[in-house]
């Protein structure tokens, strides 16, 4: 019953929303539903944001789709009671000029040191529905924030960071970042990025490289410092045991436990910004190109042929597949229920789990000084 008002409701704001009374169209959802807010779990919000069928599907930057989970997170958020800042900004991408936004709430803690706590909202197209990228990350960010209503006080000020954009060059991220104060700078102590962390087969973290970033301002600032991932490493240790958050072994190029910057925390890691990112994929494959974590899953229906002995393609050279997920048609939620039951809800619960202790905890596990590495 409750869903069907839900829906009602979604239809109604999309409508007024359409009209052009956007304003209207959050006040009306905000009285009618926001007593009781409604609890759903990570799950129930990836199907209403990537269901191929009674959801938003794909959700391309700068599209229609993008647009609508823009308005379904602020939706969701403002449900919960929280107040949502929208920051609207253009982008250019070959062949048009486009608009996207950046999505904020705040929870004000006990210090002005910010934790902030950030996934993009948009997918590919190629034929991905985008569940893992990063229907996963925006569903954890929802759900977080309606956890962290049964808290009254955190130690640490707390930022959730829905950004745009990220697929054609991380458009979202380098907007807020460039608009940061160095004040605000200053203040943020830790940046998680949440992007595909559900579907592959281990839980990972990273820290930002030692060897810094592109940065578009020079490289005067980056930070490589691992502290926030050591930090979420132990905490996962504690909570998961033998599945906790593992750091990848190095691999050409990479050193344990560091990433590249090819996702949303890059800017932030330019700005100074200790940054983690945490994501889930397999890279104890031999992958197309070595153990770079591109090959997501050892499941067989993933690969043209595996071979479990050498853990890579039977044929190194005919090999189509490689157990990719993200950016491919693999990237459904129908698909990954199939071949793994139960691990895309796990991992996001565990996710939010990790991450509600460590914003309640925030003056034990990010207790360091920033700068010093
Ligand atoms: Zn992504």
């Amino acid at each position: 019953m409750l869903k069907i008002q839900i829906k009602v409701l979604n239809m109604l704001y999309l409508f007024c929303s359409k009209l052009g009374f956007r304003a209207l169209a959050v006040t009306l959802y905000f009285s009618f539903v926001l007593n009781p807010a409604i609890a759903m779990s990570e799950y129930e919000y990836l199907q209403l944001l990537v269901d191929s069928k009674q959801a938003i599907g794909a959700r391309f930057a700068g599209s229609k789709q993008e647009q609508e989970t823009a308005d379904f997170i602020e939706r969701h958020w403002l449900q919960m009671g929280y107040t949502v800042k929208s920051q609207q900004f253009a982008f250019k991408t070959q062949n048009a000029n486009l608009r996207s936004e950046n999505l904020t709430i705040d929870i004000p803690g006990q210090q002005d040191k910010w934790v902030v706590i950030a996934a993009h909202y948009d997918s590919t197209g190629e034929g991905s529905l985008g569940a893992t990228d990063n229907g996963a990350g925006i569903a954890v960010l929802l759900a977080l924030a309606n956890r962290l209503r049964d808290h009254k006080s955190f130690p640490y000020s707390i930022r959730l960071l829905a950004l745009g954009a990220e697929e054609v060059g991380l458009q979202g991220a380098k907007h807020y970042v460039s608009k940061l104060t160095q004040t605000e700078i200053d203040s943020i102590i830790a940046m998680v990025n949440l992007d595909t962390i559900a579907g592959g087969d281990n839980l990972y973290v990273h820290s930002a490289h030692t060897k810094p970033y592109k940065c578009d301002d020079g490289q005067g600032d980056y930070t490589s410092s691992p502290a926030v991932r050591d930090a979420l490493q132990i905490l996962s240790q504690t909570l998961f045991e033998d599945q906790a958050h593992k750091l990848h072994p190095a691999y050409p190029g990479y050193p344990e436990g560091v990433t590249g910057g090819w996702s949303d925390h890059a800017p932030f890691a330019c700005a100074g910004v200790p940054i983690a990112y945490i994501e889930t994929t397999n890279f104890s494959i031999n992958g197309k190109d070595g153990y770079d974590g591109y090959s997501q899953s050892t499941h067989p229906k993933l690969w043209d042929c595996f071979d479990e002995k050498t853990n890579t393609a039977c044929d190194r050279d005919a090999e189509k597949k490689w157990g990719n997920i993200w950016h491919t048609d693999n990237d459904r939620l129908s698909l990954l229920n199939e071949l793994f039951p139960g691990r895309v809800s796990k991992q996001m619960r565990m996710n939010t789990e990790l991450l509600e202790r460590l914003v309640l905890d925030a003056d034990k596990w990010l207790n360091f000084k920033k700068g010093a590495e």
